[in-house]
């Protein structure tokens, strides 16, 4: 496994690859890497010649200064758990070879950006265009995969690969969580026991909102909000949002045929935490690899 730290270099072995039409999976992460990256890799792995990881802290898609100064880092430990999983090469860039000067172009989203975490991180989905579309360009990957846990995520950069035709196809995968339910997450470090102690019950209120819609053919999206609020009313940690909309296309007009995503984000005192179920419109999982609420009740 090697540690590339330009674009000039990272181009270069992405072309020898293309010109030897060897296939190359990405997998893009903010580092402090944990079990749900590791499963992108490992996907990436599965599909794909030669795999590269990107460690890169985007300053562009925070909105607070001191999410960004408080991410957690550690390259040497998330090098060591790439290298186990037999990744080859980890794009390391700096933020001055990202950013060199200021930016002469923006990106916006015309569609899927004013809910969820559009609406509350206003800025967030401007900056992860703009880097994506910038590794995308300097990878060239054959595949690119995300992980369902930032499930708004996935729909808006399907939505910039289709929109620009980039040459390079999403793979989704679904959210790894803790025996508890808990979806992992670089920022859950920054729990404090009690906050870590509680915040299953994210997962649990989510479930509790597919239950209705398995059980209730006629339900309404109202319902489901004031469920997953009731249960969610007595937690120490603030709710950012609760939705329920169509998936991907992220309206709240929700038709018969469309899958749903029930989305939700708290914030505690030092992390916030985002999950979500995307179901079919019987209320399955549409995804493999979810723990169903018999499961997580074990
Ligand atoms: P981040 O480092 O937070 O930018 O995440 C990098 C990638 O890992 C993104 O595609 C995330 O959606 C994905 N990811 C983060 N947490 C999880 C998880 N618990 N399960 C699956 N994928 C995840």
């Amino acid at each position: 496994m090697k540690t590339i730290k330009t674009i000039q270099a990272m181009r270069e072995v992405a072309n020898d690859y293309h010109h030897q039409n060897q296939t190359i999976g990405f997998v893009p992460t903010m580092g402090y890497l944990h079990d749900g990256h590791l499963a992108l890799v490992k996907e990436a792995r599965k599909q794909n010649d030669i795999v590269v990881a990107s460690v890169f802290v985007n300053p562009l898609q925070f909105n607070q200064s001191t999410d960004l100064n408080h991410y957690p880092r550690d390259f040497d430990r998330d090098e060591r758990l790439l290298k186990a999983e037999a990744v080859d090469y980890i794009f390391y860039p700096n933020v001055e070879e990202m950013y060199p000067k200021e930016l002469s172009t923006e990106l916006s989203l015309a569609k899927r950006g004013d809910v969820l975490c559009g609406a509350t991180r206003p800025g967030h989905f401007e900056g992860v265009l703009v880097v994506l579309t910038k590794l995308f360009n300097i990878i060239s990957p054959h595949r690119v995969y995300f992980g369902l846990k930032d499930a708004q995520q996935v729909a808006v950069v399907d939505g910039l690969i289709e929109d620009f035709n980039f040459s390079t196809e999403l793979v989704p995968v679904p959210t790894t969580r803790e025996s508890d339910g808990l979806a992992l997450s670089s920022r859950n470090v920054r729990l404090t026991e009690d906050e870590r102690l509680e915040a299953p019950i994210i997962y649990q209120a989510l479930q509790a909102g597919q239950s209705l819609i398995v059980n209730h053919q006629d339900w309404k999206r109202d319902d489901i909000l004031h469920l997953i609020n009731d249960y969610l009313q007595d937690i120490q940690g603030t709710i950012d949002y609760i939705d329920c909309l169509s998936y991907p296309g992220l309206s709240s007009d929700i038709q018969a045929e469309h899958d749903i995503i029930i989305a939700v984000a708290v914030q505690y005192q030092d992390a916030r935490l985002i999950d979500n179920v995307i179901l079919r419109p019987d209320g399955k999982f549409k995804y493999g690899g979810e723990m169903n609420a018999t499961e997580n009740a074990k």
